[in-house]
């Protein structure tokens, strides 16, 4: 298959920058936000509901559609795109995120890690060239080396030897690498090691990837940590390229890292919380109502988020968010979305995934614009004039 020709163009740098993502399935502009299908789903939305929520790209998890269907069935169906009916951009992770977090006793050598599945406690292995095999076999747009990722807190030692063998780990994958049609990212480690980022990232950009994420954030440290590691790493990068960061997908925890420059992010939050009934709401005034109604005052304060299941809500006759005009909002009130949930009914979730996604996209959007008009800089005092931090969130 044809190889890509210069996958990403920067249209405009400064503090927060835009670009274009090429893939072979369609542009992506950035900063863009990846919903993330886990299981080759983004749980109970249709791809149309997805797409209809702003998304433009997707993200699915190698290590559970590897144990489960199988990447060879998956290939044998038509690829990924075909299989889940997704016609957009996908970016698979190698599958290391979920061995060292899900797997049932991992350990790792300096050629891969072996680990029982958590499904049916069979014996696996997964070494770079496998974890490339797969994604390749998966068909996605973008594929991700195989990394050691790292706690938070993580001892310098460990952080180091995870630096080790992710480097190590990069050219392998680089060396195994096929498709022309898919583009492989490396994944910069380091914990929050400031040297060892530096290190990790300079041994990566030397090997040349069209791509570049940073791992082991958001994984419980807070955010002037992150903050701090973004400031001493993304300048290292290369300009031209595209920057990820994985496992980011909380309003704040966002915002600071475009402003450092990063250009991609995924993460379960935006579904998660709405299948728990936890819906995301701007704070109020910060961007344009898709409504015309005015901005929504939360009774729970500045936090930016509505526990549809509070009894004040028991007979509140207006939307989740009076702006926000995602399915959701449109035609539903919050006693009916309390209803729903305090009565099991899977319509709760599947409109609360809806609004989080069109409420996440909506603030990315708005974050493209600001950088746009040059105004990155006030929108981002403005939100943090009327917002609240996010827990740290994972992936
Ligand atoms: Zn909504």
């Amino acid at each position: 298959m044809a190889d890509i020709e210069a996958p990403f163009r920067v249209r405009q740098e400064g503090r927060g920058r835009l670009g274009l993502l090429r893939t072979a399935h369609g542009i992506v502009e950035t900063p863009a936000f990846l919903p993330v299908g886990t299981q080759g789903s983004v749980k109970g939305l249709l791809p149309a509901e997805v797409r209809a929520a702003g998304a433009a790209m997707l993200l699915a998890n190698t290590y559970h559609l590897w144990l489960r269907p199988g990447a060879e069935r998956v290939a044998e169906l038509g690829g990924l795109h075909r299989f889940m009916a997704w016609d957009g951009p996908i970016l698979t992770d190698s599958g290391g995120f979920q061995v060292f977090s899900l797997a049932d006793r991992s350990r790792v050598d300096d050629d891969g890690v072996t680990f029982r599945s958590h499904l049916d406690g069979s014996l696996r292995r997964l070494d770079p060239a496998t974890a490339v095999a797969v994604q390749e076999a998966l068909g996605s747009d973008v594929a991700m080396v195989l990394d050691q990722c790292v706690p938070y807190p993580c001892a310098r030692d460990e952080a180091e030897a995870a630096v080790r063998r992710t480097v190590r780990w990069a050219e392998i994958c680089r060396g195994a690498h096929r498709r022309g049609d898919q583009l492989l990212f490396a994944i910069v480690q380091g914990g929050v090691h400031a040297d060892l980022r530096a290190r990790c990232t300079d041994a990566l950009v030397a090997l040349g990837f069209p791509g570049y994420a940073l791992g082991s954030l958001s994984v419980g440290e807070p955010l002037a940590e992150m903050r701090r590691v973004l400031e001493a790493t993304v300048p290292l990068l290369p300009q031209d390229r595209p920057r990820y960061l994985m496992g980011v997908g909380s309003p704040d925890y966002l915002l600071e890292a475009v402003w450092s420059g990063i250009d991609l992010f995924d993460c379960v939050l935006p579904t998660r919380v709405a299948r728990n009934g936890t819906a995301l709401v701007l704070p109020a005034g910060l961007v344009a109502s898709e409504t015309g109604a005015a901005g929504t005052d939360l009774p729970e304060g500045r936090t930016g988020r509505l526990v549809v299941r509070n009894a004040s809500y028991a007979a509140d006759a207006r939307p989740v968010d009076p702006t926000c005009g995602c399915p959701c909002c449109r035609d539903f009130t919050r006693a009916y979305l309390r209803h729903l949930f305090r009565s099991g009914e899977m319509l709760g979730p599947r409109l609360l995934s809806c609004h989080n996604l069109h409420t996440l996209h909506r603030f990315v959007a708005a974050i493209r614009a600001s950088i746009a008009s040059g105004e990155l800089a006030a929108f981002r005092e403005a939100f943090w004039q009327r917002a609240e931090p996010w827990a740290p969130s994972n992936r």
